[in-house]
């Protein structure tokens, strides 16, 4: 089963999903549950050859809970 990375327009964050089948709707950000997502080819190296690490750019919303 494939996975795919995809990446939040919104909040930059990269996640994985596992895509079943035909399904191919862009799922919700992890992060943020937006669905401005754009899908990451895996085996396509984007030109520029630096090694950015841009998994991990996903922090945690700061839970604003304790009042
Ligand atoms: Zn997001």
């Amino acid at each position: 089963m494939p996975i795919y990375e995809y990446q939040c327009k919104k909040c930059n964050c990269v996640f994985e999903t596992l895509v079943l089948g035909k399904d191919n709707r862009a799922p919700a950000c992890d992060n943020c549950g937006s669905r401005q997502v754009v899908r990451k080819m895996s085996f396509v190296n984007t030109s520029g050859g630096s090694a950015k690490n841009i998994s991990g750019q996903c922090s945690p919303k700061p839970s604003s809970g304790f009042s």
